[in-house]
This record gives structure tokens, sequence and C-alpha cells, in this order.
């Protein structure tokens, strides 16, 4: 059984449930998605400091009908790539647009749907590596610029993932695995586990033309790893955790069962072997393969 073939199976359970979307669901999505860039449109509500997501978007949309068109918290332009970053601490604010809660935007990073869209928290932004636990193995004399490498690495996939689906042309997605936007709609989002894989792949193929920042994704990734899979099974005494774990007799499958909608440590792996194969990393390539080997074998048993 492969990956693959487990995925489908996944998928096409999912979509039984995603037939009932009706049109008028899609259509309050996308009337809720509309007010939602309207709200955004007060700068009242959104970060002053934009920090390095100009220039990572300049790197992604390089290529793409977006270059040089990258608008970041300026008046929506139909035929730009309109990115809205929220200011920080919205949820304890008076005064803040209802649907800004609404849509559950708030702890996120989503392209909405509508006006080639695509709307961040910043406490997501900020708070997301710190809050999986990324920099928890790092040494103390390499934590700065593990900070800062593996938060503009994030920032690139993070971004080259939404605008994946924008270019993709799909309805709303986002980023994290809480809900956005619609609950009725989640069911369609949740039944396009493709969508989101060709999103982190598009991202990856866009990172990748960069040595330095892929090499930094990598990290990241295998941190994230890490800290996911340490967090589920605990951490094994002789030989850390995650990527370079002893698996045998572990259900690290976990995070295949009961869910819906692919967890990162899937998400990071797909991309982890994507870049290994495309850049021709062996070493990472050989730790990928067995990792993802003990993620079927346990998925098999179970079944
Ligand atoms: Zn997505």
């Amino acid at each position: 059984m492969s990956i693959g073939f487990v995925f489908r199976s996944l998928v096409l359970t999912i979509c039984a449930c995603g037939m009932v979307v009706s049109a008028h669901a899609i259509q309050t999505a996308s009337e809720r998605a509309s007010a939602l860039v309207a709200a955004v449109q007060d700068t009242g509500v959104l970060e002053k400091e934009v920090g390095d997501i100009p220039t990572v978007l300049s790197m992604l949309t390089a290529g793409t009908r977006f270059a040089d068109r990258v608008n970041v918290n300026k008046p929506v332009k139909e035929s730009a790539l309109n990115v809205y970053l929220l200011a920080h601490n919205l949820s304890d604010r008076k005064n803040v647009p209802e649907v800004i809660f609404q849509s559950k935007i708030l702890g996120n990073c989503a392209f909405v749907g509508v006006s080639n869209a695509i709307i961040c928290d910043s406490e997501f932004v900020d708070r997301f590596l710190i809050d999986h636990g990324v920099f928890n193995e790092v040494p103390n004399d390499s934590l700065e610029r593990a900070k800062r490498d593996y938060q503009y690495a994030f920032l690139a996939w993070v971004l080259g993932h939404e605008l994946g689906h924008v270019i993709a042309g799909g309805p709303a997605a986002h980023f994290g695995q809480a809900n956005t936007l619609d609950s009725e709609q989640q069911a369609g989002i949740e039944l396009a586990q493709g969508a989101e894989t060709a999103a982190d792949l598009f991202a990856s193929k866009k990172i990748e033309a960069d040595r330095r920042l892929t090499v930094a994704l990598e990290g990241m990734l295998v941190a994230l790893i890490d800290q996911e899979v340490a967090e589920k099974n605990g951490k094994s005494p002789a030989y850390g955790v995650g990527l370079h774990w002893d698996y045998a007799n572990r259900r690290v499958i976990q995070y295949f069962a009961n869910q819906d909608h692919p967890e990162f440590v899937i998400r990071a792996t797909r991309i982890l072997t994507f870049l290994a194969s495309d850049t021709h990393e062996e070493t990472l390539k050989a730790l990928m393969a067995t990792f993802t080997r003990h993620l079927i074998q346990v998925n098999t048993e179970r079944e």
C-alpha cells in the first residue's frame, strides 16, 4: 500500500459528505469572504509592520501573473495579489468587525476565495513555530540564527501555499488545521486534500530555487516533524525524537488515523520527500524513505 493509495481512499471517503454542500452555502461563503475583504480595507485592523512579507512574496510570485503585482495591506486591486496581515491581539480589541471573528481567520492564514485575497493573522505567523516547539532542540549558540532562518522559511511556506491556492483558482482554503470561513464550506475544503498537497508542492517548487532558503525550510520541517512525533509518542531515550527515531512497534500512524485533514507531520513529510528527490539530497532521501515506510507499515496493520 502506498501513501498515494491511503490518501485517495481518505479523499473518496470524505467526498461523500462533500456532496451536501449546497449552492446556497457556497454563495454564503463567498458573500462572507467579500465582507471579510471589505473589513480588512480598514487599516485599523491591520499590522503596521509587515516585516519580510513583501520580500518573500516577490520571490514567490516571480514568473506568475502576480509578478510585480503584489499588494500588502493596501486597498484591494482585482488584478493584484492582495495580502493582508491582521494586527496583533484583535480578539482583545473592541470595534473589530464581527465578520473577522465569524470567519475564524484569527489564528490562521487563508486564501479567502475572492479578490485574490490572502489574509493572515500576525499571531499565527509569529506563534506557529514557537507553539509547535520547533526551537526546543536547537542549541543556544545557533538559536538566534535558527529563529531568523526558520521564520523566513515558514513565511515562504505559508504564503507560497496560499499563493498556490490562488493560482489554482480553487475555493477558499486555509493553512492551519482550525476551521475557517464557513463550517458547511469546510466539508468541501477538507475533501480537497489533493488541493492542499498541490499548494504545498507549489510552495516547495518556488522555494527550491533558493538553496539557502531550501536548507532552512528543510531544517525547520525536520524540527517540526520531530516535535510533532515527540508530542504524540514521547521521546525515545536512545534515539531522540521524530525522524531520527527507532520506530519499531510505535504507532506513528496516529497521524493518518481519524483525521480528515492532513496534519503538519504528513505535509512536512511530503514536502521533504519532494525536495530531497528534486534536489538529489541522498541522505535526506534515505531518511524520508525510512520514515515514510514506517508510516505506511503501521497503517496497514490497523486495517
Ligand atoms: Zn491550503
